[in-house]
C-alpha cells in the first residue's frame, strides 16, 4: 500500500538515504530540512520522482501535512556540528519532538524518532543493552545532544501512555557511508579524507577507545523494519552492528584500504569522549528479525569511492 511518509531531516546523510529507500519502495515521500548540516545535493537525483517533495523548515516550529508515517531525523549528529550550537541542538531534540508528536497526535500517524547509542553516555556496562540507563554528564560538552535525545525519548514515551500516539524509538549507533559531509568531524569521514588527500591521520586520545560501525543500508532497513513492526512494540531498540573496532585498528584499516602514504598522528581526547561502544542487537533480532549484513572492510571500500568521487 502507498503511504505518506514525513522524513525530518531528509536532506542529510541517514535521511537522504531513507527518502530513496522509501521512494523506491513507492511511497509519496516529503522532505523537510532546514538545511543545516544537510545538503540539497543529497536528494536533488530524487526530485524527478513526481512523489517526492522537499520542504525548507525549521522542526523548531510546528508544521501542519497529512501522513501516514513520520521518521524523526532533524538534529545535527556531529559533535562539532551539535557543540557549535548547544542551545540550538537541545531545542531541535526536545521542541522538534514535540512538534513531531504534536502532529503525529493530531492527525493518528505513527512516529519514528532516531535516538542515539549517546544515550548510553560513557557506558559502563558492555556491551550495550535497551535496559541500560546510560552514564550521560548533564553539564559536559556532549550534554546538549545526549540529553536532548534523551528527553526526546522521554517525550515519546509519554505521548504513547498519555495520548496513544503510536511510537517507535530506534538507538542508532555509529553510522557511516556515502553521502557522509566530508567535512563533518566525524571519525569515518575524517579518516577516509585524510587518507586519500595524503594528509595525517588525527587519532583523538591514544586510539584505545572502540566504537562498533554499521553500514548506512544496514542501518536504513533496520529503520523501515522497525517502522513496520507490531504497533504493541515501541522500542527502544538497538540498531548498529556489534563487530567492535579501536579507533587505531579502523584508522590502520583506512590507510591500508586506501594505500595511503598518510602517518597517524595523536590529538587530544576530547572531554566525555565514551571508552567504548558495541551494541547488543538481541531485541533487534527477535522484534525484527533484523541484523547487519555489511561488514566494515566492505563498507569501507564502498564509502572509500564515494569520497574519491567528491574529494
Ligand atoms: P546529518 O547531520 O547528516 O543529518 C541531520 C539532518 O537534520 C540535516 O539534514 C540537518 O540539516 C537537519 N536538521 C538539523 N537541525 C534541524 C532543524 N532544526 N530543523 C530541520 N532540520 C534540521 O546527520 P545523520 O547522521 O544523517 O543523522 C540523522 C539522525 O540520526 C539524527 O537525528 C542523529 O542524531 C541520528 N543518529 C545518527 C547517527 C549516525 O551515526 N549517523 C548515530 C546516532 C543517531
Ligand atoms: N575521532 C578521532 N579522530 C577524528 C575524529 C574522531 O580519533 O578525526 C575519535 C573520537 O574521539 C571518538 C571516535 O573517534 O573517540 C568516534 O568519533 P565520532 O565523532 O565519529 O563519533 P562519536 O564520538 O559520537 O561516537
Amino acid at each position: 500500500m502507498k503511504k505518506k511518509i514525513l522524513v525530518t531531516g531528509g536532506a542529510g546523510f541517514l535521511g537522504s538515504h531513507l527518502c530513496e529507500r522509501l521512494l523506491n519502495e513507492g511511497h509519496d515521500v516529503v522532505c523537510l530540512d532546514n538545511y543545516f548540516t544537510g545538503q540539497k545535493q543529497n536528494v536533488v537525483h530524487l526530485l524527478k520522482n513526481p512523489y517526492f517533495e522537499i520542504i525548507r523548515h525549521d522542526v523548531t516550529t510546528p508544521f501542519f501535512i497529512e501522513v501516514d508515517e513520520i521518521f524523526n531525523l532533524a538534529c545535527p549528529a556531529s559533535p562539532i556540528h551539535y557543540q557549535y550550537n548547544p542551545i540550538k541542538t537541545m531545542k531541535t531534540s526536545v521542541m522538534g519532538a514535540i512538534n513531531m508528536l504534536g502532529l503525529a497526535k493530531r492527525i493518528k500517524a505513527k512516529v519514528l524518532q532516531a535516538s542515539t547509542s549517546e544515550v548510553y553516555g560513557d557506558p559502563k556496562i558492555h556491551p550495550q543493552t535497551e535496559a541500560y540507563w546510560g552514564n550521560v554528564n548533564p553539564i559536559g560538552e556532549r550534554a546538549c545532544y545526549d540529553e536532548g535525545k534523551r528527553a526526546a525519548e522521554t517525550l515519546f514515551v509519554n505521548y504513547h501512555k498519555q495520548n496513544n500516539v503510536r511510537i517507535k524509538i530506534i538507538r542508532i549507533f555509529n553510522t557511516y557511508g556515502p553521502r557522509m559531509h566530508p567535512n563533518d568531524g566525524r571519525v569515518v569521514s575524517n579518516f577516509i579524507v585524510q587518507a586519500l588527500k595524503g594528509n595525517d591521520i588525527s587519532i583523538y586520545g591514544d586510539g584505545n577507545q572502540t566504537r562498533s560501525f554499521c553500514y548506512v543500508d544496514d542501518l536504513i532497513d533496520g529503520m523501515i523494519r522497525m517502522m513496520n513492526s507490531r504497533d504493541s512494540f515501541t522500542g527502544p531498540v538497538n540498531i548498529g552492528n556489534p563487530g567492535e573496532f579501536t579507533i587505531r585498528e579502523l584508522a590502520e584499516k583506512v590507510i591500508q584500504l586506501t594505500n595511503s602514504s598518510s602517518k597517524i598522528i595523536y590529538q587530544p581526547l576530547p572531554s566525555d569522549d565514551p571508552m567504548q561502544r558495541k551494541p547488543d542487537i538481541t531485541l533487534a533480532q527477535k522484534e525484527l528479525g533484523w541484523e547487519p549484513k555489511v561488514q566494515l572492510e566492505e563498507g569501507l571500500i564502498k564509502t572509500i569511492e564515494f569520497f574519491k568521487s567528491v574529494i
